[in-house]
């Protein structure tokens, strides 16, 4: 109901209601860290938590008991320690894209710890802990065979030969990243896993962190110390093709604008793309492709309203969905009523798949037009 909050009237100013879970994310990550036994599950809250909103996310994972984070740059890593700043003891905060000269301040105000990629960012980390004259935290980040981030085999080669490099550093973490986790049968799989094994085995010890959300469900082996899942947190399905072991998230619900009938040979939207063939009724919906309803979705997706699926026609415009609600039955077809874009069992990787991308680009694509309101467990 778009009244969950009592406020209606802001409700009617937005022309859908995404509505976020925050219960159903603490019950993953417990889910996440009941399967991972032993070792520790942090928390990915990238890109404004997956486009959750980190600030409402960050604090609802660490009352689960999550006390490690990671985001992909400083500036969110600094809006994350305002958010968490209540929590004792403070959660580490991981800086996925490492250090660069120049952030010092930044990084140490906040307690900010680089995941250090390269010679290159070792180097400017512990340029700056000897400015400070004091040994500051690092993970740092070894490639195993995506080429993406992380120290290269050749740079590999240098520090294990030079260890002496990470002197007046606090190392916390060693860790890497898989291509291909999502697939449990490739054998990609394994090849990181030993490249990673053998990799670290070559510096200091040190806890090691390497699976990702679908990593965690490979089995105890791609475990280590620290786990780090971001997109099952947020419920999309990590074992594709498999029940999604995940409790839902979000559901996002537009409002109908407008509903007509029209017969063949009448055209809808943009392009006149979509012709009907006889008598249709069509339901114009307040969201679009400036909301993150990709136009992708254009002739393919479905809504839902009274249990019965409503595919759009049409192509997605900025602001508006065309459906076709012949189906549906007159009574749920009114202005003001809302439709299901992404349904609360399964609709964000059904969504997905119809837009042909992945859940991470729905949810990282939701809109900022959208009322969100957050419910709590
Ligand atoms: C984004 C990211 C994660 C989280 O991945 P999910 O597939 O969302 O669980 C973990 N580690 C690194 C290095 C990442 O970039």
């Amino acid at each position: 109901m778009p009244t969950t909050d009592g406020r209606e009237g802001d409700f009617l100013r937005h022309g859908a209601l995404l509505t976020v879970d925050l219960g159903a994310i603490q019950e993953n990550h417990r889910r996440l860290s009941a399967r991972l036994k032993g070792s520790t599950c942090a928390a990915v809250v990238k890109a404004d938590g997956y486009g959750l909103g980190a600030a409402q996310v960050g604090p609802a994972l660490a009352r689960a008991g999550a006390r490690d984070f990671f985001v992909a740059l400083p500036c969110e890593g600094l809006a994350l320690r305002e958010a968490l700043a209540a929590l004792e003891p403070a959660p580490r905060i991981f800086i996925l894209s490492g250090f660069e000269a120049g952030l010092g301040a930044d990084f140490q105000a906040a307690g900010l710890v680089p995941v250090l990629n390269s010679l290159g960012q070792i180097a400017a980390w512990r340029d700056h802990a000897r400015s400070v004259e004091a040994p500051l935290p690092a993970a740092i980040h070894l490639d195993s065979g995506m080429s993406r981030l992380g120290l290269p085999p050749a740079e590999l080669d240098v520090l294990a030969a030079d260890p002496g490099r990470l002197d007046g550093l606090e190392p916390l973490l060693v860790m890497s990243h898989l291509a291909c986790a999502e697939e449990a049968e490739n054998p990609k799989n394994r090849e990181q896993l030993a490249l990673f094994q053998a990799a670290r085995a070559r510096l200091p010890a040190l806890p090691a962190s390497f699976a990702n959300s679908s990593g965690i469900f490979l089995g105890p082996g791609y475990h280590f110390e620290l786990a780090r899942p971001g997109v099952a947190l947020y419920g999309v399905n990590p074992t594709p093709g498999q029940p999604n072991p995940m409790a839902q998230v979000v559901r996002l619900q537009a409002r109908i604008l407008q509903v007509r009938e029209i017969d063949a040979p009448t055209t809808v939207g943009y392009g006149a793309a979509f012709r009907a063939a006889g008598p249709t009724r069509i339901a114009t919906v307040a969201a679009g492709y400036a909301d993150g309803y990709l136009r992708s979705l254009s002739d393919r997706g479905s809504a839902f309203l009274a249990g019965i699926a409503a595919p759009v026609v049409g192509r997605i415009s900025m602001d508006l969905i065309t459906l076709d609600v012949t189906q549906v039955p007159a009574e749920s077809l009114h202005p003001g009523a809302l439709v299901d874009l992404i349904q609360p069992e399964d609709g964000l990787d059904r969504l997905a798949e119809e837009a042909g991308t992945i859940g991470y680009e729905i949810l990282t694509s939701l809109g900022r037009r959208y009322r969100r309101v957050y419910h709590s467990a």
